[in-house]
């Protein structure tokens, strides 16, 4: 039997994400607060409902896609108490690790089952159900929740138990968001030291530097005709997504007490980069450090 479904949080992300489970025939009941995240959700098909806790009730499945880890934690207050039994909720947020254990919490104590499941892929993948799913929580929730992933995503990971899937998201993206700033600093030394970017991406994408950030996604507009630099560095993945992601990762690193130098200093850099240039692609990162060199040389 298909399964119903509510899902709150209907932006960028989940907007898209609804319209794909409608499409796949799964009888969907949203809602967010803004009306014209409402009325293109209607307009997808969906039902849209007049109170969040309206979208939990009588439903097999909940699906939350919100800003943060508190709206997470807020919103299951109100859908935990109204739900049938053993109701599964998914949230696909990016938040923190502690908040997601703790909304995983919550929902089983009241009854109820939980998975978090954020997300890679963007907004075009969510438009076209190719996200990536990392998933945390109990084995059979997971495999009771695959199929209506498998609607959204192109690949759904089960990385481990509650909280871990957000785990994996925020390593990955904190590894990025690292190796952005590094090949940076590298391409900004060697426009310095006369190597134009088309020889240092000939040497670099095969040699020991080699990176996704580079091979993929090459900040300096050339060698990588797709990479959003050739673009006048429209996201892509904003500068805002990825500050988000960094605090988050940091805010992990200091709770588990790791030696994470390099992902705290990361996350300063994109938070001040962040304060002028938060609707660029992250990979405008480059343009900073290109700039700040140009003041110290001035000096
Ligand atoms: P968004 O701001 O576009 O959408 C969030 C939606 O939540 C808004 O429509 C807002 O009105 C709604 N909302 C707020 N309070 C609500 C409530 N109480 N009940 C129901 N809805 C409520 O954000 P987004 O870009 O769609 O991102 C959503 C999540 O996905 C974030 O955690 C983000 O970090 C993560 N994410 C985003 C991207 C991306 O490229 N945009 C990629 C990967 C992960």
């Amino acid at each position: 039997m298909t399964k119903k479904i509510g899902f709150l949080g209907l932006g960028h992300m989940g907007g898209p994400m609804a319209a794909n489970l409608v499409a796949a025939g799964y009888d969907v009941h949203a809602f967010d607060p803004v009306r014209a995240a409402q009325d293109k959700a209607r307009a997808d098909g969906a039902t849209v409902v007049a109170e969040a806790s309206a979208a939990a009730t009588d439903r097999d499945l909940v699906i939350t896609m919100l800003p943060n880890g508190k709206l997470v934690l807020d919103l299951y207050a109100e859908l935990l108490p109204v739900a049938n039994p053993g109701t599964l909720f998914i949230d696909c947020s990016t938040i923190d690790v502690a908040d997601a254990k703790a909304a995983a919490e919550l929902a089983v104590a009241a009854g109820h089952r939980a998975l978090d499941a954020p997300v890679s892929g963007g907004v075009a993948g969510a438009a076209a159900g190719t996200l990536t799913f990392m998933v945390g929580g109990a084995e059979a929730d997971f495999a009771d929740g695959l199929a209506v992933l498998e609607v959204m995503g192109g690949k759904v990971v089960h990385c481990g138990g509650s909280g871990v899937g957000q785990a994996a998201k925020i390593c990955n993206n904190m590894l990025l968001g690292i190796s952005m700033i590094g090949l940076s600093e590298a391409l900004v030394l060697g426009e310095k030291l006369g190597l134009s970017h088309q020889s240092f991406f000939d040497v670099v994408s095969t040699a020991s530097g080699q990176s996704w950030a580079l091979t993929s996604y090459c900040p300096v507009p050339g060698p990588v005709p797709t990479s959003p630099a050739n673009n006048d560095y429209r996201p892509g993945f904003a500068t805002a997504l990825m500050t988000k992601d960094l605090g988050l990762a940091a805010n992990a690193l200091a709770a588990n007490g790791v030696d994470g130098a390099l992902g705290a200093l990361a996350a300063q850099i994109y938070a001040r980069f962040n304060q002028e240039n938060a609707g660029l692609d992250f990979s405008a990162i480059v343009t900073e450090v290109r700039n700040r060199s140009n003041q110290v040389g001035a000096e």
